[in-house]
């Protein structure tokens, strides 16, 4: 698996809609990988966070990505390369 297609399905891997061989692909790659293991940290506190705020959770699961997306954007944006 590479690290472009674990990005592409990192939100669905956060929200548990991956079939569990895709999921076990992803938990291998995110174990050994050094690039893709720090995004998705960022990517799971985030979520943690959003979690803790009905408003949002409450958001269906397409404007929650949206916002996660912008976040990452944002991130990417500030990151110097
Ligand atoms: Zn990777």
């Amino acid at each position: 698996m590479t690290c472009a297609s674990v990005l592409e399905k990192i939100y669905e891997y956060l929200d548990g809609e991956l079939t569990a061989d895709v999921e076990q692909r992803i938990r291998e790659h995110l174990a050994v990988c050094q690039s893709c293991f720090p995004h998705f940290r960022h990517e799971e506190v985030f979520l943690r966070f959003i979690e803790r705020r009905a408003q949002i959770v409450a958001a269906p699961p397409s404007l929650r990505r949206r916002i996660m997306q912008m976040l990452v954007n944002e991130e990417a944006a500030r990151r110097p390369e």
